[in-house]
């Protein structure tokens, strides 16, 4: 068996974002992060909830997160993420990313709708190329330049 390495991040199949193994909260049989574990509270008390322990330990940061990703360990709920049903974006919104945004921008690589359904059709993460996939060369040539501006590596990223 595993030993879990607790100062590991791993994907919450829940959400799909990511949190330290150890800060893993069980709620119902279930093992979700510690943003989820907010959430249903929120939902079950109809307000905040209003500790801040959760809060006390450090979340992840960017480059631990980019390499949980690296390191394929989402591979534990791959096939969790297969199974998800992904629901439709408030309507109005993008059908591919549940953002509103013009049909000629590109969709929000951070929209986990978008990376979802993206993730279920390629077996991959989606990058901000994908994302602009569908946009004429001028908006390719605009967002190509802003997210270079911003440091992004938008074929990687
Ligand atoms: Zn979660
Ligand atoms: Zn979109």
């Amino acid at each position: 068996m595993d030993t879990p390495d607790l100062n590991r991040v791993q994907m919450c199949k829940y959400c799909g974002g990511y949190d330290y193994w150890a800060q893993f909260c069980w709620k119902n049989g279930r093992q979700m992060c510690r943003e989820c574990y907010k959430t249903d509270w929120k939902e079950r008390n109809g307000w905040p909830y209003p500790w801040h322990d959760l809060d006390k330990s450090p979340f992840p940061t960017e480059e631990e997160i980019a390499a949980a990703k690296r390191e394929n360990r989402m591979k534990i709920v791959e096939k969790s993420i297969k199974d998800f049903t992904i629901l439709p974006g408030p309507p109005g919104t993008c059908p591919e990313c549940g953002i509103e945004h013009e049909p000629g921008a590109p969709h929000n690589v951070q929209s986990i709708i978008y990376q979802f359904k993206f993730y279920q059709k390629n077996g991959r993460w989606p990058t901000w190329t994908d994302a602009m996939a569908h946009c004429n060369d001028e908006t390719k040539t605009f967002w190509s330049e802003e997210l270079t501006a911003m440091g992004i590596d938008f074929t990687k990223e």
